[in-house]
């Protein structure tokens, strides 16, 4: 296969181990492959260090506490273990991280495609080819934005981003603002939004609440002793093969934030102070359904008829339309009646 879809007439290199991705995980196999004296090589997408930390928002602070950063070969050694590093200080680590291990980065080049040759495997990146034994994909578990199907059912002049490019609250567009998820991001851009004085209605998630301190040590703390201690006292930390299904790899960090010195994230408290708490986010239903019971849908004033099986078999034929169709006017009028009782008694 040679060089196809390289770039014509562009460098072609080898490498024993090539490393795609220089945030934390790319950089600490660099320092492990250093340490066996294998050579190798890390190439990062982006044109600074630091990872995906970049893509947080300003006021972001590290969530566990800064003895948590243990990086092999360089073990957090600041002044403030118990605190939460910034944005731009977790952004300077992980860059200074780097120097002190002498990775060989490679910053501004992108892997587009990765393919299998005879005995080895090729990169393809916008100046050529590297060509390498062994290839270490630590290209970031946060890689793609997961956007909410309802979301494109709004209209267009209603500003909409994600999280990743969520900086600061000045930043959006005068108004209410609607956060989706409870996530470690969502509620702590939600806090933020509240505190800088945004009307905030936040559409809450499965994630969960978890307290910020556990008899005077930091839940985080007690997390990293049964991670590091565990097995000697029969308690291993979890591995894969513990959980449940292959979709729990994917769930809920709790809430909690490292901002202002670490706090919990309530969101009842949350509530009290004003922020608007609704449901799960949903849109048409996974059929393009309106959600609805016996074509009454979630929407005041919204009904649908004529559906195959909106209510039983023949709900779309003639023989069964009539029945679905007087069912939502008695629901209709119901209404109407509603609030013309209303109207009297105001
Ligand atoms: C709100 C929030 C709070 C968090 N708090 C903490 C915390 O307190 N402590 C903690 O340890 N973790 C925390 N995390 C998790 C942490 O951010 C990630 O686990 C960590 O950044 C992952 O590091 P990584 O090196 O695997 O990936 P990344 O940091 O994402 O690095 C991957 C790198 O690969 C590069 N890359 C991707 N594709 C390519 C390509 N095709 N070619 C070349 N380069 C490529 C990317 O540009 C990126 O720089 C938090 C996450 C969130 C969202």
């Amino acid at each position: 296969m040679g060089g196809s879809g390289g770039v014509p007439g562009g460098a072609r290199e080898w490498v024993d181990t090539l490393v795609i991705g220089a945030g934390q995980a790319g950089l600490a196999t660099s320092h492990w492959l250093t340490k066996a004296g294998l050579d190798h090589l890390v190439v990062e997408r982006r044109g600074r260090l630091g990872g995906g930390w970049n893509d947080r928002w300003d006021g972001f602070c590290l969530v566990a506490p800064n003895f948590t950063v243990l990086l092999p070969g360089m073990p957090y050694a600041g002044p403030d273990p118990d605190g939460f590093m910034s944005r731009a200080e977790v952004v300077d680590h992980v860059t200074e991280y780097a120097a002190a291990i002498g990775a060989p980065v490679r910053l501004g080049t992108t892997v587009t495609r990765l393919a299998a040759s005879d005995d080895h495997l090729v990169a393809y990146t916008g100046a050529g080819t590297i060509h390498a034994r062994n290839v270490v994909l630590a290209t970031g578990p946060y890689q793609r934005p997961n956007v909410p199907a309802a979301s494109l059912h709004l209209p267009g002049r209603i500003q909409q981003l994600h999280s990743h490019e969520y900086r600061r609250p000045g930043r959006l567009a005068a108004g209410a603002v609607l956060v989706v998820g409870t996530g470690q991001s969502g509620t702590q851009i939600a806090e933020e939004l509240h505190e800088a004085g945004r009307d905030v209605h936040l559409a809450v998630s499965r994630c969960f609440a978890a307290p910020r301190r556990y008899r005077g040590r930091d839940t985080i703390w007690w997390m990293l002793q049964i991670l590091l201690h565990g097995a000697d006292v029969g308690h291993p930390f979890p591995t894969v093969a513990d959980l449940p299904t292959p979709a729990a790899r994917f769930g809920c960090d709790p809430h909690l934030s490292g901002k202002d010195g670490g706090h919990d994230i309530d969101l009842r408290r949350f509530a009290r102070r004003g922020m608007h708490l609704y449901g799960r986010l949903e849109s048409l239903d996974e059929w393009g359904y309106p959600r609805h019971v016996r074509g009454v849908t979630t929407h005041p004033g919204l009904y649908a008829v004529g559906l195959p099986w909106l209510h039983s078999e023949p709900s779309s034929v003639f023989a069964g339309i009539g029945a679905d169709a007087a069912h939502i006017v008695e629901h209709i009028a119901g209404r109407r009646i509603g609030r013309h009782a209303g109207r009297t008694r105001s």
